[in-house]
Protein backbone atom coordinates (compact mmCIF):
# COMPACT_ATOMS: atom_id res chain seq x y z
CA UNK A 1 0.00 0.00 0.00
CA UNK A 2 2.74 2.82 1.05
CA UNK A 3 4.89 1.27 -1.61
CA UNK A 4 2.24 2.73 -3.92
CA UNK A 5 2.07 5.98 -1.93
CA UNK A 6 5.89 6.23 -2.60
CA UNK A 7 5.45 5.34 -6.31
CA UNK A 8 2.76 7.90 -6.71
CA UNK A 9 4.67 10.66 -5.12
CA UNK A 10 7.38 9.86 -7.36
CA UNK A 11 5.18 9.91 -10.64
CA UNK A 12 4.11 13.48 -9.09
CA UNK A 13 8.02 14.92 -9.20
CA UNK A 14 8.38 13.56 -12.51
CA UNK A 15 5.27 14.91 -13.92
CA UNK A 16 6.40 18.59 -11.98
CA UNK A 17 9.90 18.05 -13.92
CA UNK A 18 11.32 17.54 -10.09
CA UNK A 19 13.88 14.71 -9.49
CA UNK A 20 15.10 13.44 -6.14
CA UNK A 21 18.72 11.91 -5.00
CA UNK A 22 18.71 9.39 -2.70
CA UNK A 23 22.53 8.17 -1.17
CA UNK A 24 22.82 5.00 0.83
CA UNK A 25 24.94 4.66 4.46
CA UNK A 26 25.62 1.17 6.12
CA UNK A 27 27.00 1.34 9.64
CA UNK A 28 29.50 -1.05 11.73
CA UNK A 29 31.61 -3.04 8.79
CA UNK A 30 34.56 -4.66 9.97
CA UNK A 31 34.94 -7.74 8.61
CA UNK A 32 33.52 -9.98 5.66
CA UNK A 33 30.39 -11.81 5.99
CA UNK A 34 27.69 -13.44 4.96
CA UNK A 35 25.15 -9.94 5.53
CA UNK A 36 27.77 -8.21 4.20
CA UNK A 37 28.03 -10.21 0.76
CA UNK A 38 24.11 -9.92 0.48
CA UNK A 39 24.61 -6.54 0.73
CA UNK A 40 26.96 -5.89 -1.87
CA UNK A 41 25.28 -7.89 -4.49
CA UNK A 42 21.82 -6.09 -3.68
CA UNK A 43 23.22 -2.60 -4.68
CA UNK A 44 25.10 -4.22 -7.28
CA UNK A 45 22.29 -5.42 -9.24
CA UNK A 46 20.70 -1.82 -8.90
CA UNK A 47 23.98 0.02 -9.58
CA UNK A 48 23.32 1.65 -6.10
CA UNK A 49 26.52 3.38 -4.48
CA UNK A 50 26.92 2.28 -1.14
CA UNK A 51 29.20 4.19 1.48
CA UNK A 52 30.60 1.62 4.37
CA UNK A 53 31.12 3.10 7.50
CA UNK A 54 33.65 0.73 8.80
CA UNK A 55 34.77 0.72 12.41
CA UNK A 56 38.70 0.58 12.02
CA UNK A 57 40.10 -0.96 15.40
CA UNK A 58 39.12 -4.55 14.64
CA UNK A 59 39.30 -4.02 10.76
CA UNK A 60 41.90 -5.09 8.38
CA UNK A 61 43.02 -6.75 5.30
CA UNK A 62 40.29 -9.65 4.81
CA UNK A 63 37.31 -6.89 4.68
CA UNK A 64 39.77 -4.51 2.52
CA UNK A 65 40.24 -7.66 0.00
CA UNK A 66 36.30 -8.73 0.08
CA UNK A 67 35.57 -4.60 -1.16
CA UNK A 68 38.51 -4.71 -3.53
CA UNK A 69 37.53 -3.63 -6.72
CA UNK A 70 34.17 -2.36 -5.63
CA UNK A 71 34.04 0.85 -7.80
CA UNK A 72 30.79 1.79 -6.31
CA UNK A 73 31.76 1.13 -2.59
CA UNK A 74 33.49 3.70 -0.56
CA UNK A 75 34.49 3.53 2.87
CA UNK A 76 33.83 6.24 5.67
CA UNK A 77 35.65 6.36 9.51
CA UNK A 78 32.97 4.66 12.21
CA UNK A 79 34.75 6.12 14.92
CA UNK A 80 37.58 4.36 16.37
CA UNK A 81 36.27 1.23 18.55
CA UNK A 82 32.40 2.12 18.85
CA UNK A 83 32.71 1.75 22.10
CA UNK A 84 30.45 3.74 24.91
CA UNK A 85 32.30 6.39 26.79
CA UNK A 86 28.60 7.85 28.16
CA UNK A 87 27.30 7.08 31.57
CA UNK A 88 25.09 4.46 32.29
CA UNK A 89 21.93 6.72 32.20
CA UNK A 90 22.78 8.82 28.98
CA UNK A 91 22.60 7.75 25.25
CA UNK A 92 25.18 5.79 24.00
CA UNK A 93 28.54 8.33 22.66
CA UNK A 94 31.95 6.94 21.46
CA UNK A 95 32.93 10.57 20.41
CA UNK A 96 31.10 12.77 23.25
CA UNK A 97 33.09 14.83 26.20
CA UNK A 98 33.06 12.17 28.44
CA UNK A 99 37.08 11.76 27.44
CA UNK A 100 39.90 14.07 27.37
CA UNK A 101 39.24 15.95 23.68
CA UNK A 102 43.05 14.41 22.92
CA UNK A 103 42.04 11.02 23.87
CA UNK A 104 39.26 10.94 21.22
CA UNK A 105 40.97 13.02 18.57
CA UNK A 106 44.36 10.29 18.74
CA UNK A 107 41.71 7.59 18.72
CA UNK A 108 40.09 9.16 15.14
CA UNK A 109 44.10 10.34 13.68
CA UNK A 110 44.42 6.54 14.38
CA UNK A 111 41.15 5.12 12.14
CA UNK A 112 41.84 7.76 9.39
CA UNK A 113 45.22 6.65 8.98
CA UNK A 114 43.80 2.83 9.19
CA UNK A 115 41.37 3.34 6.90
CA UNK A 116 42.79 5.80 4.12
CA UNK A 117 45.86 3.14 3.93
CA UNK A 118 43.77 0.20 3.54
CA UNK A 119 41.56 1.88 1.65
CA UNK A 120 43.73 3.93 -0.99
CA UNK A 121 40.78 4.27 -3.82
CA UNK A 122 37.77 3.83 -1.62
CA UNK A 123 38.08 5.86 1.27
CA UNK A 124 36.56 9.37 1.90
CA UNK A 125 37.54 11.70 4.59
CA UNK A 126 34.20 11.52 5.97
CA UNK A 127 33.41 10.88 9.68
CA UNK A 128 30.41 9.02 10.89
CA UNK A 129 30.21 8.88 14.61
CA UNK A 130 28.93 6.07 16.18
CA UNK A 131 25.29 6.57 17.54
CA UNK A 132 25.08 9.59 15.24
CA UNK A 133 26.19 11.62 18.11
CA UNK A 134 29.26 13.86 18.67
CA UNK A 135 30.59 16.40 20.80
CA UNK A 136 30.36 20.06 19.35
CA UNK A 137 34.50 20.64 20.40
CA UNK A 138 35.20 17.35 18.69
CA UNK A 139 34.03 18.04 15.37
CA UNK A 140 35.81 21.79 15.61
CA UNK A 141 38.87 19.97 15.61
CA UNK A 142 38.08 17.15 12.80
CA UNK A 143 39.42 19.20 10.23
CA UNK A 144 42.92 19.13 11.11
CA UNK A 145 42.37 15.54 11.65
CA UNK A 146 42.05 15.56 7.95
CA UNK A 147 38.38 15.00 7.94
CA UNK A 148 35.86 17.23 5.05
CA UNK A 149 32.90 15.99 5.70
CA UNK A 150 30.50 14.65 8.47
CA UNK A 151 27.67 12.05 7.99
CA UNK A 152 25.19 12.05 11.32
CA UNK A 153 21.04 11.20 11.51
CA UNK A 154 18.43 13.59 10.86
CA UNK A 155 17.76 17.26 9.61
CA UNK A 156 21.63 19.04 8.62
CA UNK A 157 22.50 21.77 10.71
CA UNK A 158 24.80 24.14 9.67
CA UNK A 159 28.35 23.26 10.88
CA UNK A 160 32.24 23.39 10.93
CA UNK A 161 32.47 20.26 8.32
CA UNK A 162 29.76 19.82 5.33
CA UNK A 163 27.24 17.45 6.22
CA UNK A 164 25.71 14.58 4.58
CA UNK A 165 23.29 13.06 6.81
CA UNK A 166 20.89 10.10 6.93
CA UNK A 167 17.27 10.96 7.41
CA UNK A 168 15.41 7.37 7.24
CA UNK A 169 16.90 4.25 9.58
CA UNK A 170 15.46 1.33 8.31
CA UNK A 171 15.46 -0.63 11.65
CA UNK A 172 13.66 -0.84 14.79
CA UNK A 173 16.36 -0.22 17.59
CA UNK A 174 13.54 -0.09 20.53
CA UNK A 175 11.17 -2.75 20.09
CA UNK A 176 12.22 -6.59 18.11
CA UNK A 177 15.39 -4.82 16.73
CA UNK A 178 14.61 -6.01 13.50
CA UNK A 179 13.73 -4.23 10.43
CA UNK A 180 11.03 -1.35 10.65
CA UNK A 181 7.64 -2.44 9.45
CA UNK A 182 7.98 -1.73 5.37
CA UNK A 183 4.84 0.31 4.68
CA UNK A 184 5.69 2.22 7.43
CA UNK A 185 9.08 3.55 6.08
CA UNK A 186 7.80 3.48 2.63
CA UNK A 187 5.28 6.43 3.86
CA UNK A 188 7.79 8.12 5.85
CA UNK A 189 10.08 8.60 2.55
CA UNK A 190 6.72 9.78 0.70
CA UNK A 191 6.36 12.02 3.74
CA UNK A 192 10.04 13.53 3.29
CA UNK A 193 10.17 13.47 -0.38
CA UNK A 194 6.61 16.42 0.11
CA UNK A 195 8.39 17.97 2.53
CA UNK A 196 8.70 21.84 1.70
CA UNK A 197 12.67 21.43 3.03
CA UNK A 198 14.38 18.62 1.04
CA UNK A 199 17.43 17.51 1.93
CA UNK A 200 20.07 17.31 -0.63
CA UNK A 201 20.31 14.17 -0.82
CA UNK A 202 17.62 11.73 1.16
CA UNK A 203 20.35 9.32 3.32
CA UNK A 204 19.00 6.01 3.71
CA UNK A 205 20.62 4.21 6.72
CA UNK A 206 21.15 0.06 7.10
CA UNK A 207 23.01 -1.94 9.59
CA UNK A 208 23.31 -5.59 7.15
CA UNK A 209 24.50 -7.23 10.55
CA UNK A 210 21.37 -6.86 12.44
CA UNK A 211 19.31 -7.06 9.23
CA UNK A 212 16.18 -9.85 9.39
CA UNK A 213 14.25 -10.53 6.28
CA UNK A 214 11.83 -7.14 6.66
CA UNK A 215 14.92 -5.31 6.38
CA UNK A 216 16.22 -7.04 3.01
CA UNK A 217 12.59 -6.36 1.70
CA UNK A 218 12.12 -3.04 2.21
CA UNK A 219 15.72 -2.54 0.67
CA UNK A 220 14.70 -4.71 -2.16
CA UNK A 221 11.40 -3.16 -3.09
CA UNK A 222 12.94 0.68 -2.80
CA UNK A 223 15.92 -0.12 -5.25
CA UNK A 224 13.45 -1.65 -7.62
CA UNK A 225 10.70 1.05 -7.59
CA UNK A 226 13.94 3.92 -7.95
CA UNK A 227 17.01 2.48 -9.46
CA UNK A 228 15.76 2.90 -12.69
CA UNK A 229 13.07 5.53 -12.25
CA UNK A 230 13.37 8.70 -14.50
CA UNK A 231 12.81 10.83 -11.16
CA UNK A 232 15.81 9.53 -9.34
CA UNK A 233 19.18 9.64 -9.10
CA UNK A 234 21.16 7.65 -6.15
CA UNK A 235 24.59 9.33 -5.86
CA UNK A 236 27.57 8.51 -4.11
CA UNK A 237 28.86 10.23 -0.57
CA UNK A 238 31.97 11.39 -2.95
CA UNK A 239 29.57 12.58 -5.58
CA UNK A 240 27.20 14.53 -2.99
CA UNK A 241 29.80 16.38 -1.38
CA UNK A 242 32.25 16.96 -4.11
CA UNK A 243 35.08 14.74 -2.38
ZN1 LIG B 1 27.55 2.03 14.48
Amino acid sequence: MSLDMLKQTLERLQASGHGVRFWLRDDDAVEPTPALERLLALTAIHDVPLTLAIIPEGTGAALAEALRGGDDVLVAVHGWSHANHAGPREKKQELGSHRPLDETLQELAKGFDKLSGLYPQQFIPMLVPPWNRIAPSVVEALPSLGFRALSVFGAEQPGALPLLNTHVDIMNWHGIRGGRDPAELFRDLAELLEAPERPVAIGILTHHLVHDENAWRFLEELFEATADHPACTWISAREALDL
